[in-house]
């Protein structure tokens, strides 16, 4: 009996075939540092040099060799890896840490609760359900004491203490959903309840710049500004506006184009009147310091500080995004800090289980905490042993030396961009922009929908040519790039901090070859093995 099928292709077959169409269909049998390596035709290992790194998962490299130490003593010593329920204290470590961090960086003393989760997208889930509870808790308060308002007005009403307003009836009769004139306290009443019924059973909405991304599960890809990934999914969650990166004016215009009121009675002197109370519409503004997917658009600090503001004056919590541009992949720790974005609540993962373990984490101001939360969200795999001992390790290494990885991020960086910088300033035709911070760099391509080169202008017009790019530098220079998720124009590298000179040198000479490529509308070149 053979109960294991050796059926090939799948596992995703059309996402391979896609790949195989550009060349990028390798397979890859082991990887180090800032290399991958492949088998060539006599089984012989052949390095590729990786700036994917692994989205963003790699800012130590593959297999650290501290990380992979550890992880293997950790393993032999049969740490108890899934011990639900039980006093995290690992994770309680690892919580406490990342609070040293977050305090040195933000120099604000207040504590943040960390919540843990398995992946990018499910952090974010985690942060806007949290979000979300908060605000129904708001909401039912706010409910609760109208409900007390209304009482109190219809007994000072029946005990003759009091007399609904005139003004009260005609706001009403303005506001209310019947247009029947209103005529006494009860109908009042009536139209109040049902006012308030109609919005208090709408869905939140949410904020998030355009070019935004923030994963693909059900709620966070309607945060995921790409509409090829959202639009399908619509109906599943709550919607978000989207603003423009470069209008912060027009986070203020969305929310007033949202406001909401609840109605509530009031008595003053012996007078029943309507008054209203601001409705939270907004569930909270989720924003990424420096967008990875959306094309590496850094967020300004005018943006940052809109964002921080508009959100102050209605109460909204802002959740800073940092799984892609956390963890000192910018410099700093939080790319935030390096515009002066105060976050309520900060995602990250990615580097945080140090390429070796799946974790994620979002961290919650204590100001904005509900405890409760943590009765009513969990799953089987968060803030296990493994995860929460490997992260500690993690930022054990980043902090070392007084921070030493940060420092050497940002030069490592300033170094890749300038060599980028020169590449662009002799190929400004084919090479649009070079944008980022630190180790999270963005090259821009010129559009090529008019080049004279059939292929690359097929490719081009179908949003493919930053993957057939991709496949010819993979191809001819052994070099692994990808454009970002949404931005298919621009590549993105994001090496990791151990990235030498020899290594920005193989890229140089790669795009200087693909740049000329481009230039000449090579098409031969291009597409050819
Ligand atoms: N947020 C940001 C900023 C991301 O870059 C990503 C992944 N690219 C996610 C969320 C989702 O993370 P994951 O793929 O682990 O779900």
């Amino acid at each position: 009996m053979n109960a294991i099928s050796s059926d090939a292709g799948l596992a995703e077959p059309h996402l391979a075939e896609v790949l195989a169409a550009v060349g990028l269909d390798v397979e890859y049998v082991r990887a180090e540092g800032n290399t991958l390596y492949r088998l060539d035709e006599q089984q012989r290992e052949a390095p590729v040099l990786d700036f994917v790194g692994g989205f963003g998962s790699l800012i130590l490299g593959h297999n650290h060799p501290e990380i992979v130490t550890y992880a293997q003593d950790l393993l032999r010593s049969q740490l108890p890896i899934h011990a639900q329920f039980s006093r995290a204290a690992h994770a309680d470590r690892l919580a406490s840490a990342l609070n040293s961090v977050l305090r040195r960086e933000l120099g604000d003393d207040e504590r943040y609760f960390a919540i843990f989760a398995n992946s990018g997208a499910e952090a974010v889930e985690a942060a806007v359900k949290h979000a979300e509870f908060d605000r129904s808790l708001k909401l039912a308060a706010l409910s609760e004491q109208i409900d007390a308002h209304v009482t109190q007005a219809r007994s000072l009403v029946q005990g003759g203490l009091a007399v609904p307003a005139d003004s009260a009836y005609a706001r009403l009769d303005e506001a209310g959903p019947s247009g029947d004139p209103v005529q006494d306290l009860e109908e009042l009443i009536a139209h109040v309840e049902r006012w308030n019924a109609e919005r208090l059973s709408t869905p939140p909405l949410f904020l998030a710049p355009e070019g935004a991304f923030h994963g693909k599960l059900v709620g966070s890809v309607q945060l995921t500004h790409n509409e090829a990934f959202r639009t399908p999914f619509k109906a599943l969650a709550a919607q978000a506006r989207f603003v423009p990166l470069d209008q912060p004016e027009a986070i203020r215009k969305t929310i007033d184009a949202e406001r909401r009121v609840l109605l509530d009675l009031a008595v003053t002197d012996g007078a029943v009147t309507v008054v209203e109370r601001e409705f939270p519409v907004f569930c909270a503004f989720v924003l990424e310091p420096i967008q990875g997917e959306g094309g590496i658009n850094m967020v300004t600090r005018e943006f940052a500080e809109a964002v921080r503001s508009a959100c102050d004056a209605i109460g909204c919590p802002v959740v800073v995004d940092e799984i892609q541009s956390g963890m000192g992949r910018s410099g700093a720790f939080l790319a935030s800090s390096l515009i002066g974005l105060r976050g309520d609540y900060y995602t990250l993962a990615k580097s945080l289980g140090g390429g070796v373990a799946k974790t994620s984490v979002v961290l919650i101001r204590e100001s904005r905490y509900r405890r409760e939360f943590e009765l009513v969200h969990s799953s089987t795999f968060a803030k296990d042993g493994f995860s929460s001992l490997v992260a500690l390790k993690v930022l054990e290494l980043l902090e070392a030396d007084g921070g030493r990885l940060y420092r050497v991020v940002a030069e490592r960086g300033r170094s890749l961009r300038t060599m980028l910088e020169t590449v662009r300033a002799d190929f400004p035709d084919v090479l649009k922009d070079v944008r980022g911070a630190g180790l999270m760099l963005g090259v821009e391509f010129q559009d090529q929908s008019g080049s004279t080169a059939g292929a690359v202008r097929d490719f081009a017009r179908s949003g493919f040519l930053g993957y057939a790019v991709a496949g010819y530098l993979l191809r001819r220079h052994a070099v692994r790039l990808f454009p970002t998720g949404s931005a298919a124009n621009t590549l993105r590298l994001e090496p990791s901090v151990a990235l030498t000179d020899d290594e920005i040198s193989q890229l140089e000479a790669a795009l200087r070859d693909v740049c000329s490529v481009l230039r000449d509308q090579d098409e031969g070149r291009f597409v050819g093995a």
